[in-house]
């Protein structure tokens, strides 16, 4: 095994060379960058080429803060009746009944593979489909658990296993079919359920999610947020009016409000979605510090509508993104999006800085990675290479890169100084697309 492979073992340095790099000062020219233990050891701009070369534009790992890795599954097969939320809610509830812990290992694994080809080198797996049918558990109850993260181990992408709770349908509405499925009876079940999961290995973070004021209880939420700790803690906050209509008239607040009641919001807590706010929920976000995940390609496709994203920046949210239901697994069109979404809501261009979206883009803290997204001596050696050369991305400056590659264009990864995509080919999965048709055919 030669050093790269292994990461760079300890005291053996691996020389790359960058023909750009994204640097935290911005876009640099001709840029050597060591690598030793998985971890950046040296960054020289300006230096001759020598070591593994890198063309085109190396920038930091990105980050995919929110997945349901089985919605990938969906994409494609949701446009009967011309694609009404029903019918991807049906199809999405048809296929969380079919999965067990091993189709569900094959599926992610592919899912991670996609993701880590698409430019991706962390994933936060919102996860709720822990039992067997009808609410059965499995002998080890952290038996689904286990299969996302031995996947994302065999895909070669960090995951922060977000254990979520999820204990009922809405407001006074018990879990019933499928959803038995996600259900731990109550909160204390949830944490201890989830207590009991100690997985192994560098490239594993376990969080907490309540999947939201509608699934979570009011009362139930504190717990939830206590067992979280210091650990990341996901939420998925007013993604559609509805919600908020139903917690107004159940809790008369808001769903930011009742979570801020139940300590719920602060330095590592996520809010996904975070479309639909009042200016008071967008002032209790950024005081408590509360980043906000957007998932513009599936609240596109969801039809959910248009969050905030440059008031919640200017209220002090940090922003992530997140490619939730896969329906696109592109971290470069998840990134624009931020933009683009943005300037059709205001009918205004200029909403974001490239360098500000690419932030959001590689905010591994989010979910637990805080040394992770830079390009620096001391940071992970996550490194996304995008060529220069294609079709798409010829003519472009290299610092307005991000606004014109797709996955499509991302040339190598490496994951803490392992290297998971060499040349557009996985190392690691052999047949990521055969896989993806193999098992979603089986599932659906
Ligand atoms: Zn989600």
């Amino acid at each position: 095994m030669s050093a790269e492979q292994a990461g760079g073992t300890a005291g053996a340095v691996t020389e790359y060379w960058c023909e750009y790099a994204w640097l935290p000062g911005g876009v640099a020219e001709s840029v050597g960058v060591d690598v030793s233990g998985g971890v950046i050891v040296a960054v020289e701009p300006g230096r001759p080429p020598r070591g593994r070369t890198l063309p085109g534009l190396t920038v930091p790992g990105m980050a995919n803060a929110h997945s349901h890795a089985f919605h990938r599954a969906l994409r494609g097969r949701t446009h009967g009746d011309r694609g009404t939320f029903w019918t991807w809610r049906e199809l999405m509830y048809r296929l969380a009944e079919r999965l067990d812990p091993d189709s569900y290992y094959r599926l992610a694994r592919a899912v991670y593979a996609e993701m880590t080809l698409a430019g991706y080198t962390s994933v936060g797996e919102f996860h709720y489909l822990h039992h067997g049918p009808d609410g059965q558990r499995y002998d080890d109850p952290n038996a689904m658990s286990a299969a996302l993260v031995a996947a994302a181990a065999d895909a070669g992408i960090r995951i922060c296993l977000l254990d979520t709770c999820y204990l009922a349908g809405g407001p006074d509405t018990p879990l019933e079919g499928v959803q038995l499925r996600f259900g731990d009876g109550d909160a204390d079940g949830w944490a201890s359920r989830a207590g009991a999961f100690r997985p192994e290995g560098d490239h594993v973070v376990v969080g907490a999610a309540a999947h939201s004021v509608r699934a979570v209880p009011a009362p139930e939420l504190s717990t939830v947020a206590e067992w979280a700790g210091d650990r990341p803690l996901h939420v998925h906050l007013s993604e559609q009016r509805a919600e908020n209509d139903d917690c107004l008239r159940v809790h008369g607040v808001t769903p930011t409000a009742l979570l801020a009641r139940h300590g719920v919001l602060g330095e590592r807590t996520t809010a996904v979605h975070a479309t639909h706010l009042t200016d008071d929920d967008m002032s209790t976000l950024g005081a408590s510090r509360t980043r906000a995940c957007f998932c513009p390609t599936t609240e596109r496709d969801l039809g959910d509508g248009i969050g905030p994203a440059s008031a919640l920046a200017a209220a002090g949210v940090r922003l992530c993104l997140g490619s939730d239901s896969h329906a696109v697994v592109d971290a470069f069109e998840e990134t624009r999006a931020l933009e683009l979404n943005e300037r059709l809501a205001a009918e205004a261009r200029g909403r974001f800085a490239v360098t500000e979206l690419l932030a959001a883009a590689t905010d591994h803290g989010a979910i637990g990675f805080d040394d992770v997204g830079r390009i620096e001596r001391g940071g992970q050696a996550d490194l996304v290479t995008v060529r220069l050369d294609s079709v798409r991305t010829a003519g472009a400056a290299p610092d307005g890169v991000p606004l014109a590659a797709t996955g499509a264009d991302v040339t190598d990864v490496l994951v803490a100084g392992r290297t998971v995509v060499r040349d557009g080919v996985h190392t690691r999965i052999e047949r990521p697309a055969t896989d993806l048709a193999a098992e979603i055919g089986k599932l659906l």
